[in-house]
This record gives structure tokens, sequence and C-alpha cells, in this order.
């Protein structure tokens, strides 16, 4: 018996005194994770409409999710029960560790691609959001040779590069979901020191030194995408100006800054 905090309801903000079951976790049990603190409720408000903003601007559907590290713990982190991204609520948000072990499920289904998430955050310690999503004009880009480019100053951040994930290279045919431990640090690996990725015939991945900036980047790389297919249908085979390396460097900066009046009007937008 030890006492905790649950980190599974609204505000984090009830304490148990029970004694923790083991977790099932691969044909083994091993003790389920400690909480890595309670979390202020405005940041699982945050997250939670984070989840209803990606919703709103189109970048997920009835799938996709989004997760932030941990305030005060970096080897946890924060992700909605499995749930459409449109109807997650505060309540739904529950912790995991950087297995992706829930620390305190209460019979709440997991995200089955909360891997993707895990092992980002374990691979890069500057990452403090990511956002999986399967946003339709960002899909292309992954199937066929053309790199994405920067079409435009609010997606700056492409100018670094976007490399492609496909799952097939190692691990030969499968669901194409990145459904475990395994699967989620080759992706981690293939993300390297990048903003976004691709995820062949599946979807994308972005990454923000904050959630705001993580859900700009996701909603921009989504926009970007459409401007670059738009453009290459008028450039015919010609060349395309995009902003070049230094160009994004630059204009990444002041998205860093400026990303907050998008978060800002996006949560109203949703009624956060
Ligand atoms: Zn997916």
């Amino acid at each position: 018996m030890r006492l905790f905090r649950c980190a599974c309801h609204s505000g984090l903000s009830y304490w148990s005194n029970v004694a923790r079951a083991p977790a099932d976790v691969g044909g083994g049990t091993r003790a389920l994770p400690r909480s890595g603190g309670p979390v202020d409720a405005s940041v699982l408000h945050d997250l939670a409409a984070a989840s209803r903003i990606l919703a709103d601007q189109g970048v997920v559907d009835a799938f996709g999710h989004v997760s932030m590290r941990h305030p005060s713990d970096p080897n946890r982190f924060l992700m909605s029960r499995s749930l459409a991204p449109a109807l997650v609520t505060p309540d739904d948000i529950m912790e995991y560790d950087l297995d992706c072990d829930c620390v305190d499920a209460q019979g709440r289904g997991s995200f089955l691609e909360r891997f993707i998430h895990g092992e980002i955050f374990r691979k890069r310690p500057d990452v403090m959001a990511v956002v999986h999503s399967h946003s339709p004009n960002v899909i292309p880009f992954g199937l066929i040779d053309t790199p994405m480019r920067a079409m435009f100053h609010n997606a700056a951040f492409v100018a670094r590069g976007v490399p492609v994930f496909d799952i097939h290279e190692k691990f030969g045919a499968t669901d194409m979901l990145v459904g475990n431990s395994e699967k989620g640090v080759a992706l981690a690996e293939k993300l390297g020191d990048k903003d976004v990725m691709l995820m062949r015939a599946h979807g994308s991945v972005a990454t923000g030194p904050s959630l705001p900036v993580a859900v700009f980047r996701a909603v921009y790389t989504e926009v970007n995408a459409r401007l670059q297919f738009q453009t290459a249908m008028l450039a015919g085979g010609g060349n395309i100006a995009a902003l070049d390396a230094e160009e994004g460097r630059l204009a990444d900066e002041v998205n860093l800054k400026s990303s907050a009046r998008a978060w800002d009007l996006w949560k109203r937008r949703v009624g956060f």
C-alpha cells in the first residue's frame, strides 16, 4: 500500500490509498509506473483543447492523437484515452511512462499507436509535444520521391527537411501501425532531429518544444502539403521557389513566438 495521486481524472486532483496491481506486459508482469506527480487542471484543459483544435482544423478525424510531456517529470507523458479527438475532455487524459504503460488506466483503453509518442519523448529530450495524424493532403508526399518543401513562411519548419518513415524497410509487410516499442524506436530514429516526418501510406508526425507549437506545425504541415500540390500543378515541372534552409531557420524563429496567436484563436473556435 502506498499513497499516490490519481493521474487519470480531471485536475489529477484526488488522492487514493490503494495497492497497485501489476500490469500484463508482453506476456509477463511488471509493476505499474509511478505517477510523475500532480498536474495542474489548466494543463489537462490545454491538452484536451489541442485535441479538439486538431479536429477543428481538419488534421485529425476519428483517428489521430496528441500528447505532451509531463510538466514535472520528463519520463512521463500525458495523452487521452482511446477516443475520437473531437470528443476529448480533460477527464480523458491519462499518464504514461516512456514504455507507454499507463499509470492508472482504470479500465480505460489506450491508443494503439501511443508508442509513436513514448519513443519520440525518449529519443528527443527537446520535444515537449507530439501530434500524430492521417491528415489527407500530407499522405501523397509519403508515397512519392518528391520531398515536401516549405511553400510559405508559416511552414518554415519544413525547410529543415521532412524524412519519410517507411515501416516496410525494417518490418516487412505489416498492418502499417506503430503498435509496439520496437516500431516506435525505428520511427523515432528516422525522425532524427527534424520537426515533422511523413509515414509512408499512413500519415505524419509533428513535434514541438511546446504544445501550441506542435499543434501549429501539424496544422501547417497539412496546409503546406495542399499548397505544394497546387504549386506543382501550376509549375508544370518548372522551378518552385520554396524557402531555402536559411529562410526556413529565420522564419521559424518568428513562428515559435507568433504561434501563440494561432493557439489563442483556435482554442476559442473550439470553445476552450
Ligand atoms: Zn496512425
